[in-house]
């Protein structure tokens, strides 16, 4: 009898339900079963050969086994995901009793570090900063600033030029003109930002280096005026009980030159190898704005007058943190850059 068919094949479907053990196993088995070509689908496509009184008492033993396989294959399914779950918190078990693994945090460059203190030194005097930018024009870098063609000044800034006219700026004081062209005195700003030099590095030269650049220009201006405002940023950055000694330098665009030396913080004047036994470190250069500089951007010299400086934040940085090669500060040796966390 076919009922007896379908108690078997029932039998046999649940013995072999109780056998799988994953997932895929469970959908081969409901695929033979209970499938579209499945075994209990098959009897279905049988019964048109039955009689009408055989006909509906089969349709109903497959109904009964249908419902009775398909109850089955439910709890199955329900058994072995839960014991798939099982497997899976037991293996990937967290212990939250573990040290946690330490967090490198981060920190800015040494060089970023000292940048900044040097911008709040001069904005906390009434500075405003500007910036400018790195390629440059020769009009703006050389000429403007009092270094025509030909002037001796100009073989001490080994260029990187891009033509005749355009290059890689050397210094930041082009930006005294930029910023004078538009602005009219009052003038007080800080530049900051990237020069470059053609040069062979050392433990005091780089290709690339960072300079700020300082300009004031108003009615009155005077030597003292420089003296006062770059003595007391020397003793802000490196100390109320530093020494400062002004001495004539030259640069073509300022008249008189200065440069600025603090007594050595290493041998506190003595001298020592640091300070080439001279007690002193020079920390920038500065001067009084050149009155033709002043004519160049239509500002007259009778009436105004202004001073300017320039300084290498790397310079400031070695001396501050004792450091005796510039090219550490670009090598990214995290060793190095990590002792100014
Ligand atoms: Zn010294």
């Amino acid at each position: 009898m076919i009922q007896d068919q379908i108690a078997e094949m029932e039998r046999r479907a649940l013995a072999e339900l109780q056998a799988t053990s994953d997932l895929v196993a469970l959908d081969e088995w409901r695929i033979k079963y209970l499938g579209k070509k499945g075994e209990l689908t098959g009897f279905l496509r049988g019964m048109g050969g039955l009689s009408p009184v055989e006909r509906p008492l089969v349709g109903q033993a497959v109904n009964t086994a249908k419902n009775i396989l398909e109850t089955a294959v439910a709890e199955r399914t329900e058994r072995l995901k839960s014991a798939a779950l099982e497997v899976t918190l037991t293996r990937d078990k967290v212990d939250v009793t573990l040290p946690g693994r330490p967090v490198q945090v981060g920190h800015v460059h040494v060089i970023t570090k000292v940048f900044r203190e040097i911008i709040e030194a001069f904005t906390a005097m009434g500075f405003q900063v500007a910036e400018g930018p790195e390629v440059e024009l020769d009009y703006y870098n050389f000429q403007q600033l009092n270094i025509p063609p030909g002037h001796p000044a100009r073989s001490m800034h080994d260029t990187f030029y891009f033509s005749e006219s355009v290059l890689l700026r050397t210094h930041t004081s082009p930006n005294q003109i930029r910023v004078m062209e538009k602005q009219k005195p009052p003038v007080r700003i800080i530049v900051p930002g990237k020069c470059y030099r053609s040069e062979a590095t050392d433990a005091t030269h780089e290709f690339m280096f960072m300079q700020f650049e300082g300009l004031a220009v108003d009615r009155d201006i005077t030597l003292a005026d420089l003296r006062g405002t770059l003595a007391a940023f020397a003793r802000r950055m490196f100390g109320e009980e530093r020494k400062v000694r002004f001495r004539c330098d030259y640069f073509p665009y300022v008249e008189p030159g200065v440069d600025l030396s603090i007594d050595c913080l290493i041998c506190q004047g003595v001298g020592c190898r640091a300070c080439k036994y001279s007690g002193w470190l020079e920390i920038l250069g500065a001067g009084m704005v050149h009155p033709q500089v002043l004519r160049n951007v239509d500002i007259d010299p009778q009436k105004y007058s202004g001073f300017a400086f320039g300084m290498g934040p790397e310079r400031i940085a070695m001396l501050k943190y004792s450091i005796d090669d510039i090219r550490q500060f670009y090598r990214n040796d995290l060793r190095f850059l990590r002792q100014f966390a």
